[in-house]
């Protein structure tokens, strides 16, 4: 999946990185930490807009109930992560 943002920047998820960084409760449990979930096969199936500020993912194992949000995108935008520790140090 590929995202532009308005600054120009453009962001591009494999979707087994995007599926493993799912948000919603069922994946993320309540601990408060973000943590990756391997899924194997995760086929980005549909997307729809949540008003404005949203993107709810549908999987190919039927799971939906991921709203990923803009800033949670951004933040987990993959070549932005990767410059991230190298930026730190
Ligand atoms: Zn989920
Ligand atoms: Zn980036």
């Amino acid at each position: 999946m590929q995202v532009t943002w308005s600054d120009g920047h453009v962001s591009r998820y494999p979707w087994r990185y995007l599926r493993g960084w799912c948000p919603c409760a069922q994946c993320q449990g309540h601990s408060g930490t973000r943590r990756f979930r391997e899924v194997e096969a995760a086929r980005l199936e549909y997307v729809s807009v949540v008003g404005r500020y949203a993107l709810n993912l549908r999987w190919s194992d039927g799971h939906e109930t991921g709203i990923y949000t803009y800033p949670y995108l951004r933040d987990i935008c993959p070549c932005c992560r990767a410059e991230e520790p190298a930026a730190a140090s």
